[in-house]
């Protein structure tokens, strides 16, 4: 059952690529009624039309690096100080580096949240842990539909006709860094500078690890469990 008009506050989905944020960021949402923000999303949507931050952004992100924090901060400050967010938000692909951790910590503490007297500014952070092969599997395979946005993984939830969408019958497209070579960068990178976001947290205590091996509902219940139980509080 969907929570009504609850404030939730930010929450915080960290994990390798591949680990299924994405998939649950938007269950989250539906369930919440929080935005999802995907960094990701934001930064190939300003690459495709071309704005400058997607220029500077671009060749970063066809090698499978990070994006300097200069030009992601900004980007989050924006779209978090948008009125959909009064009530909570997903954060999805951010932060990726301590250094982002604390920007977001001051951010929230400092200038998000003294415009909503009840939210407890403090993010609920949410850690999805997967095996390594599995990981490896899941992005070789995965697909999307350029047309409905609808994900797949050829060997793992393959379409009912090779490489074609169920849902309209377009041809499904691989994203350009999910090719091997890229991932690998993209999950060294992951290890080298996301550890320490989790390490950040984890200081504070503040968090929590979900098994992300598991099949995608039970995932999602514990995910959700997680959020009612920081409501209660
Ligand atoms: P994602 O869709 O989250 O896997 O992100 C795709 C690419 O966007 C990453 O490989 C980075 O190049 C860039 N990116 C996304 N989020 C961030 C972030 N928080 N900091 C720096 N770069 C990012």
């Amino acid at each position: 059952m969907a929570v009504e008009s609850s404030i939730v506050g930010p929450v915080i989905l960290l994990g390798p690529p591949g680990a299924g944020k994405g998939t649950q960021a938007k269950r989250v949402e539906l369930q919440y009624h929080i935005p999802q923000i995907s960094t990701g999303d934001i930064l190939r949507e300003n690459v495709k039309a071309n704005t400058p931050l997607g220029h500077s952004a671009q060749e970063v992100m066809a090698r499978g690096q990070l994006v300097p924090d200069e030009l992601v901060n900004p980007m989050v400050a924006v779209r978090v100080r948008e009125p959909d967010c009064d009530h909570g938000f997903i954060l999805d692909g951010f932060p990726r580096t301590a250094a982002q951790a604390g920007w977001l910590d001051a951010f929230l503490d400092h200038e998000f949240f003294d415009k909503s007297l009840h939210v407890n500014g403090l993010p609920i952070v949410i850690r999805l842990d997967v095996d390594y092969n599995e990981l490896l599997l899941r992005l070789t395979g995965r697909r999307s539909c350029p047309t409905c946005g609808r994900i797949y993984n050829v060997h793992l939830q393959p379409p009912k006709v090779d490489e074609l969408c169920d849902d309209d019958g377009t041809k499904l497209v691989i994203r350009n860094d999910d090719r091997e070579e890229v991932i690998r960068e993209r999950l060294t990178a992951y290890v080298r500078q996301t550890q320490p976001v989790a390490d950040y947290y984890e200081q504070k205590g503040r968090l929590m690890s979900v098994n992300g091996d598991l099949p995608v509902d039970q995932v999602t219940a514990q995910i959700f469990c997680i959020i009612d139980n920081s409501l209660r509080r």
